[in-house]
């Protein structure tokens, strides 16, 4: 078991039980770390009810609201960061969003404003959180993201979130190499197809799983809790010679040719 305890970590991308953020923030409370949790807020609230209630027991010791395309609200997060931790460890970036028009039927005919909006969310956010986090976070932290092969691959119907996803892998190697100096890694975590808010967004998700089922060398895909297990992992001691690195954790998909 890893012991991350007097680690701090900041989770994103919590939207319900369903969500990879979720499953990362059990395992980090399970071994040891503080949390603090960002959800993303609507008109009515209901976002801040539905996470907030979910993460109670987890006993987050910051809850503050994030919109990644608000700098306002990110710089808040930061601040509060720095009024009531100082200084942090881990960075979890577990978001992404497209379109659903644009996560299905044929790429060419994805919109300006459909491509802005996915690579603005899904993949500049990582660095915007990257520029506030790097002051505040302390010799032997980690960033991980969330990254998919379809940023490598062509997968029918992600489509524009590939692009972003490519963008989002190549953003972790220029962040490795901007923060390894202060000691802090970047890394990423390609997982396999879950069943999520955001994938149901993407076409034919049920099939893509059944595929993997079929063919991946695990004979299944993967859950929330063994991603969580991979970024614990990545955020740990264990995994201090590694960074700026996409780790898949996909029951063995990505090795498979035919
Ligand atoms: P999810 O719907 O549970 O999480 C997506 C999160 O993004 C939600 O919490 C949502 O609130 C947040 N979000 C969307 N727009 C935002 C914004 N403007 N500001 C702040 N937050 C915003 O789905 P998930 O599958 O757990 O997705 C988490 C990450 O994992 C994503 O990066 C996704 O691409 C990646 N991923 C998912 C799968 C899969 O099959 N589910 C596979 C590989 C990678």
């Amino acid at each position: 078991m890893l012991n991350l305890t007097g680690k701090k970590a900041l989770i994103t991308g919590i939207a319900n039980n369903r969500s990879i953020a979720w499953g990362i923030a059990q395992q980090l409370h399970q071994a040891g770390a503080e949390l603090g949790v960002t959800y993303l807020p609507d008109e009515k609230g209901r976002f801040e009810k539905k996470v907030g209630s979910l993460v109670e027991p987890l006993n987050p010791s910051l809850f503050e609201p994030c919109n990644v395309q608000d700098d306002a609200q990110v710089d808040a997060v930061f601040d509060a960061i720095a009024s009531k931790w100082g200084k942090f460890d881990i960075l979890i970036h577990c978001l992404a969003f497209a379109n659903k028009d644009d996560l299905t039927g044929e790429f060419s005919a994805t919109s300006r404003e459909g491509f802005k909006t996915a690579l603005d969310i899904s993949s500049y956010s990582l660095t915007r959180l990257a520029k506030s986090a790097k002051p505040l976070m302390n010799e032997g932290g980690a960033i991980v993201t969330l990254t998919y092969l379809g940023g490598v691959k062509v997968i029918p119907n992600y489509n524009v979130m590939g692009v972003a996803k490519s963008a989002l892998e190549m953003s972790v190697r220029y962040l490795a190499a901007e923060l390894g100096p202060q000691g802090v890694r970047v890394n990423a975590i390609s997982a396999g197809p879950i069943r999520t808010l955001a994938s149901s967004a993407v076409g034919g998700i049920l099939d893509m799983i059944r595929h993997v089922e079929e063919t991946a060398p695990l004979r299944r895909t993967v859950t929330q809790e063994e991603v969580g297990n991979a970024a614990t992992f990545l955020c740990s001691p264990l995994a201090s010679g590694i960074t700026g690195q996409v780790l898949y954790v996909d029951a063995g998909y990505e090795i498979m040719g035919m």
